[in-house]
């Protein structure tokens, strides 16, 4: 696959509600170590409504249909991962414009400027024990790939499993930002749910570009 269609980009965000929901229990463990266990609640509400959404009719467009996905999630979902995702959704669509699909270099800009909405929003630092300390190494791992001749898949890949290493070392992190911060030093020991569903959302790319449906 060279490029992601608006096909490709609504199997992916399927394939990401069902991983939400699959995980929904196990986030909302996460999330009652160290917030308000309402994370798998939040992540699989919204997700659903996004799916209903899409359900009825996908967007011609690559920017349609992410400004969709975004602005569905900020209405749905109450806490704070809601205007989080809705802001890496709206922004990755106003970064893609309006094109029918992405290629490899046109999703990188697309996840650089997403993380950056996500970034003026909530003020999020490395090692915060937030969901950019997943998300930023997964969008530098994409970058780094493409520059040494990646192609789409295997950058996705690369993303996912950078991700997957920065939701790992949440764990030993005192939280600086959002609900978990209120704890303080009794934050540590546990991992971050945000960066846990970010490293879903990063591994159902890789599985959408992967094995497109
Ligand atoms: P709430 O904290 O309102 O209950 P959720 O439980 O759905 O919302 O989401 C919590 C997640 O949101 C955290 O695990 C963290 O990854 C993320 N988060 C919270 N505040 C910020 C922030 N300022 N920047 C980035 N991510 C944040
Ligand atoms: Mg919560």
């Amino acid at each position: 696959m060279a490029s992601l269609d608006t096909a490709t980009l609504s199997a992916w965000i399927r394939r990401f509600r069902d991983s939400i929901s699959e995980k929904r229990d196990w986030l909302t463990e996460l999330d009652s170590a160290i917030g308000d266990a309402d994370h798998g609640a939040n992540m699989s509400r919204g997700m659903d409504a996004v799916i209903a959404k899409i359900d009825s009719g996908v967007p011609d467009t690559v920017d349609d249909l992410l400004k969709t996905v975004g602005m569905t999630l900020v209405s749905s979902v109450g806490g704070a991962s809601g205007p989080l995702y809705g802001t890496l959704f709206l922004r990755m669509g106003m970064v893609a414009g309006p094109a029918t699909e992405l290629d490899a270099a046109a999703l990188g800009a697309a996840l650089r400027g997403g993380l950056d909405g996500i970034v003026a929003r909530g003020k999020a630092e490395a090692g915060d024990k937030t969901m950019f300390d997943a998300m930023a190494p997964a969008v530098d791992a994409f970058d780094a790939a493409l520059t040494a001749g990646a192609d789409l898949e295997a950058a996705t890949a690369a993303a996912a499993q950078a991700a997957a290493v920065g939701r790992d070392a949440t764990e030993p992190l005192v939280a600086r930002k959002g609900r978990a911060s209120y704890l303080g030093e009794r934050s540590a020991g546990h991992l971050d749910p945000g960066a846990a569903s970010t490293t879903l959302l990063f591994e159902t790319l890789a599985q959408a570009v992967a094995e497109p449906s």
